[in-house]
């Protein structure tokens, strides 16, 4: 490839992002940012866009990852990155394969007429939340837990997940009998509760404190951490619960004010700019 005539002719980076993270909460490798925090975003190949229209790949993260893998090189490992990142990265490409301006149709609340509008990648960018450093929950007996915001891995997780439970609702809403609908729909409901415990400790990256002989120790086991928060008090759970809530807020903002054009209406209101793949399939 080095001595390819055509090399000068390759892609070139299209546009520069920063990251909600900043960069913090990863281990070595995973990203690497240039000096000012930000990084280079390459448009999307052909090859990246056919990939976007696979939904089994879109589904499991696979297109994602191997998208970001394509048009930001300077994240090596894409599926450790965190959910609020991946969100920033995806929809700077999308601004650099296919131009600043993202077209939005929705009905209006106040008339229902079919209102069109756009947003700006470069706008919501340039808003996006920091995620909060040093987010942490002391417990009454002085265990500090320090928190992360999710990863991709686990938003996808849960993703496939609330797509599965959507899909036995409605088998479940089909079964006649009733203590076979009661028992669907308990083990459905287990599963959601799993799914939310999972949430809650991929957030916890530490717990720390002082043991008997007033030495102190801190813990980023995963088994150890899991076996912790299943024998801890429920309030505990509850705090750590709230603030990955509060974490979960960090990232880019995908709300954008229109207007309805109908004359007799002029209705201002908020909607939400899509910018999840299965979407710029079609946008292109
Ligand atoms: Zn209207």
């Amino acid at each position: 490839m080095s001595n390819n005539p055509l090399k000068s002719h390759f892609r070139a980076p299209k546009m520069f992002t920063r990251l909600p993270s900043g960069g913090d909460f990863y281990t070595e490798g995973v990203v690497t940012l240039k000096e000012t925090g930000e990084l280079e975003i390459y448009a999307m190949t052909s090859r990246d866009e056919i990939m976007m229209r696979n939904p089994d790949a879109l589904l499991n993260g696979e297109s994602v990852a191997q998208i970001i893998t394509s048009c930001v090189p300077a994240v090596k490992k894409p599926r450790e990155l965190l959910g609020a990142d991946v969100d920033a990265l995806m929809v700077a490409i999308q601004g650099a394969t296919f131009g600043d301006e993202v077209k939005v149709e929705t009905n209006c609340p106040e008339c229902g007429n079919t209102v069109i509008g756009a947003g700006s990648v470069q706008a919501s960018l340039a808003t996006m939340k920091d995620v909060p450093k040093d987010v942490k929950v002391i417990t009454d007996d002085n265990l500090t837990i320090e928190l992360r915001p999710v990863t991709y891995e686990t938003t996808i997780a849960a993703g496939v997940s609330n797509f599965q439970n959507a899909r036995s609702m409605q088998s479940i809403a089909n079964i006649e009998d009733d203590m076979e609908k009661l028992k669907a729909f308990n083990d459905s409901y287990m599963k959601m509760a799993e799914l939310n415990f999972l949430v809650i400790l991929d957030s916890i990256y530490s717990i720390s404190g002082i043991d008997d002989q007033e030495e102190e120790f801190i813990v980023t086991d995963r088994d150890n951490i899991r076996e912790y928060m299943e024998n801890c008090s429920s309030n505990i759970g509850k705090k750590v619960t709230e603030q990955v809530n509060l974490l979960g807020e960090a990232g880019i903002d995908k709300n954008v004010k229109i207007q309805c054009q109908e004359e007799s209406c002029g209705h201002v209101f908020d909607t939400n700019l899509e910018f999840d793949p299965v979407n710029f399939s079609t946008a292109s």
